[in-house]
Order: structure tokens, then sequence, then C-alpha cells
């Protein structure tokens, strides 16, 4: 069983209720969603079987606890199920970041960020344990009715430009104890 992947990286999470823990990033390759706003690539650029991504993630983090599987949409791959048991067996949390249109069932201590942008699958959105949405000239409040009341909303402002920045800080005073402001933190100190 093989991983199509993009890239694998240790840093640190710059966004959401994790902000500023150590991580070793996986990107998988590919998405099923083609957002015309889209700025990550998740290009495949090689493609490793599992046991030899367990032990690339042992070797860019070393004891490194946690590991975040992100896309492109890291849930589109069949093989992702074993590979989120083969990290947990390895002894790493594991957290998702996914769009949440793809009804996967995950063990109960994977965190699942859901970042909805079309097409999202109640049972996604019944399952998260926060939300990002993206600010980019709008708060895009119309996902919030999807959500339990109790899952964390975090507005992103897209591209941490001042103008969004500005209307998720207002969205989030108005309404705080529905939205947190996330600000793009890895990108004040210049790493991914
Ligand atoms: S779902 Fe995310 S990764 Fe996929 S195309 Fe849309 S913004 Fe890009």
């Amino acid at each position: 069983m093989t991983i199509q992947l993009s890239e694998i990286f240790y840093s640190v999470q710059g966004e959401g209720t994790w902000t500023g823990t150590p991580a070793v990033f996986v990107r998988l390759a590919g998405c099923n969603l083609a957002c015309d706003f889209c700025d990550t690539d998740y290009a495949l650029k090689f493609v490793a079987g599992i046991d030899d991504v367990v032990a690339r993630v042992r070797a860019e983090g070393g004891a490194c606890p946690l590991v975040i599987l992100t896309g492109g949409e890291p849930l589109a791959q069949s093989a992702t199920p074993a590979l989120i048991d083969a990290l947990r067996a390895d002894g790493r949390r594991v957290h998702i970041e996914t769009n949440g249109t793809l009804d996967v069932a995950l063990p109960e201590d994977v965190w699942l960020t859901v970042s909805p942008k079309e097409r999202l699958h109640p049972a996604m959105a019944a399952r998260a344990n926060e939300v990002k949405l993206i600010v980019d000239g709008r708060v895009p409040d119309e996902w919030c009715a999807c959500f339990s009341p109790a899952t964390p909303v975090f507005l992103q402002p897209e591209g941490n430009k001042p103008a969004n920045v500005g209307l998720a800080l207002d969205a989030a005073k108005r309404e705080p104890a529905r939205y947190r402001l996330s600000l793009q933190t890895h990108k004040f100190i210049g790493i991914r």
C-alpha cells in the first residue's frame, strides 16, 4: 500500500487550537476539489510505502508526538486510514486537516480540522474538533449552521491581509462565543 505525497517536513502548527505546537507535517498529494483561490502546492512529488512514511516522520521529527496530515485533501487517498493506524502504532498523535467532503471513519483520538469549501459532508461536520473558515473579503458565516455550536470556529484572514484581519477581528468581537481569530503565525517568522 502506497501513499502519494507532496512533502514531509518538521515545523510548528501555526493555526487554530494547536498553534505553537511542534509537528511533523505530511502533505498528501492531490485534492478532490479545485478551489480557484487555492494557493497550496499539493502536486505529487513522490510515492512511498506506509512504513517508509512512518520512518520519514521519525527521521524528520524524532520523538515529536504530533503528526499533521494535510493536503490537498488527505482523506482522498484510500491508504490514508492505514497510514493513520501506522502512525498511531508508532506512538504519534494524528491530526487531519480536511475540506470535509469525504466521509471517512476515523479513530476517536484523531483530531479533525474541517475547513469547508463546498459539498461539506454532514458526518464530517459532526466529527469536527475545530472549524477553520477562510476570511477573504467576507466572513463565510453561512457554514456555522452546519456545525455544533460547541465546535470552535476559527476565522483565518486570507494571506494575513489587513482588510481580512479587520473583518475577522470585527466578527470575533461581535460574536465572542462563536469565533476565534486564527492568524497564520508561521508566516510571521518565515517558516512553513
Ligand atoms: S480544498 Fe483546499 S487544497 Fe483542495 S483545492 Fe480547495 S483550497 Fe486547495
